[in-house]
């Protein structure tokens, strides 16, 4: 038998292993150095608005793993949101992700036939593709990078998008039929009561501790607990003994506004470069109640991460990865004794649904299953 397990972390890796190695038997104890369960997945309720506030961004489930889908139906119920954002550039709104509206809002046209041959006309032929500017001047012209490209992609990482690989952006989808579902995954929605109470159901009967910080005083946790599952970052946990991996952060600004509707949709990105928010956030829409004449919207503004800044988004420059695969090596040594599982500790931006199956694998082999 292993165990007892220390969990460090009440994000959706360290929920699901707290929850799968306790039924099977594994005492678990969770710390959390936040002062609440869940992670970025975490949500606030507000009765006045009728909303569950997404308090690190918005958080669309979405996959295409019928296990994973009936893990977390198990949870909670889920409602049928579908993730159509729209763009706002130049006080113009857009259909997005670009589809044959677009090309019609865009370029007037209104088949999928007159939407191939114009986007033969703009595709400009590039020596280089491996950039974000090569690749979308090369496939999708000079209109549809300026409109939805350039200037949020230079926001989020901070960087002109030619200096950035084209990986970043060949997972937002172009298509010549009147399609907008971002997401192609067979299975999609959002909790109706929101990601807190999965948690919650989660870390039923598991000790949690909220507001302890792991490395005031890891080598007693380390010494008491026979399996450690950590979730934080990587660098941290091994003293940034090979350099600090690099990420990026956000900052939001929320504000309450008296009225029934802001903005029409859940998630509105503003594409121009000189917008300093890359998207708003209506938070009642994830739900569809309308029926408050109060509304609750997010401003999300990038930021360079710093030290206390909450790391989001890993860069994924040759650098890092390279660092990446030195903590790589340390973590293969730590084998038997502490898992690393999650976004953090794996350096990858996962979406929710890979975090679930990779936690049921982890818990998996565990137990020797
Ligand atoms: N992107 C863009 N315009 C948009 C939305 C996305 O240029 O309106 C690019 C941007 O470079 C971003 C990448 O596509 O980093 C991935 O976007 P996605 O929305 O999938 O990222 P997430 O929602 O996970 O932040």
């Amino acid at each position: 038998m292993i165990g007892p397990c220390l969990i460090v972390g009440a994000g959706f890796f360290g929920a699901v292993c707290a929850r799968e190695l306790t039924d099977a038997g594994i005492r678990c104890r969770v710390i959390e150095k936040r002062d609440h369960i869940g992670g970025n997945c975490y949500t606030r309720t507000h009765e006045d608005v009728g909303c569950h506030e997404h308090v690190y961004g918005p958080h669309i489930f979405h996959t295409d793993s019928r296990p994973v889908w009936s893990y977390v139906t198990r949870l909670a119920e889920f409602n049928s949101f579908i993730n159509r954002p729209r763009v706002w550039y130049r006080d113009r709104l857009y259909s997005f992700p670009v589809n044959l509206l677009t090309l019609y809002q865009l370029f007037g046209v209104r088949t999928p036939a007159e939407a191939e041959s114009v986007l033969q006309q703009k595709r400009q032929p590039q020596a280089d593709q491996s950039n974000v500017e090569g690749w979308c001047l090369a496939n999708l012209g000079e209109e549809i990078y300026e409109t939805f490209i350039r200037g949020y992609t230079w926001k989020q990482w901070n960087r002109p998008p030619a200096e950035l690989p084209a990986d970043i952006i060949r997972r937002v989808p172009v298509r010549l039929t009147c399609d907008d579902n971002y997401y192609q995954d067979k299975f999609q929605g959002i909790p109706i009561g929101g990601y807190t109470a999965i948690f919650e159901r989660l870390f039923e009967g598991i000790p949690v501790d909220l507001q302890i910080d792991f490395f005031e005083d890891r080598e007693s946790w380390l010494d008491r607990y026979p399996l450690v599952i950590y979730t934080g970052p990587v660098d941290a946990f091994f003293d940034l003994e090979f350099g600090a991996l690099e990420y990026r952060s956000l900052r939001f600004e929320r504000e309450f506004l008296d009225v029934r509707d802001f903005q029409g949709n859940a998630v509105v990105n503003y594409t121009e470069l000189e917008v300093p928010w890359t998207r708003i956030v209506e938070h009642k829409h994830f739900n569809a109640d309308l029926s408050r004449e109060r509304t609750l919207i997010t401003k999300e503004f990038p930021a360079d991460w710093a030290p206390g800044l909450e790391p989001y988004y890993p860069v994924n420059t040759d650098e890092n990865v390279e660092r990446f695969k030195k903590y790589r090596r340390r973590i293969q040594e730590c084998e038997g004794k502490i898992v690393f599982g999650g976004r953090l500790a794996e350096y990858r931006y996962y979406d929710m649904d890979e975090v679930i199956e990779e936690a049921l694998g982890t818990v998996k082999s565990l137990l020797g299953k």
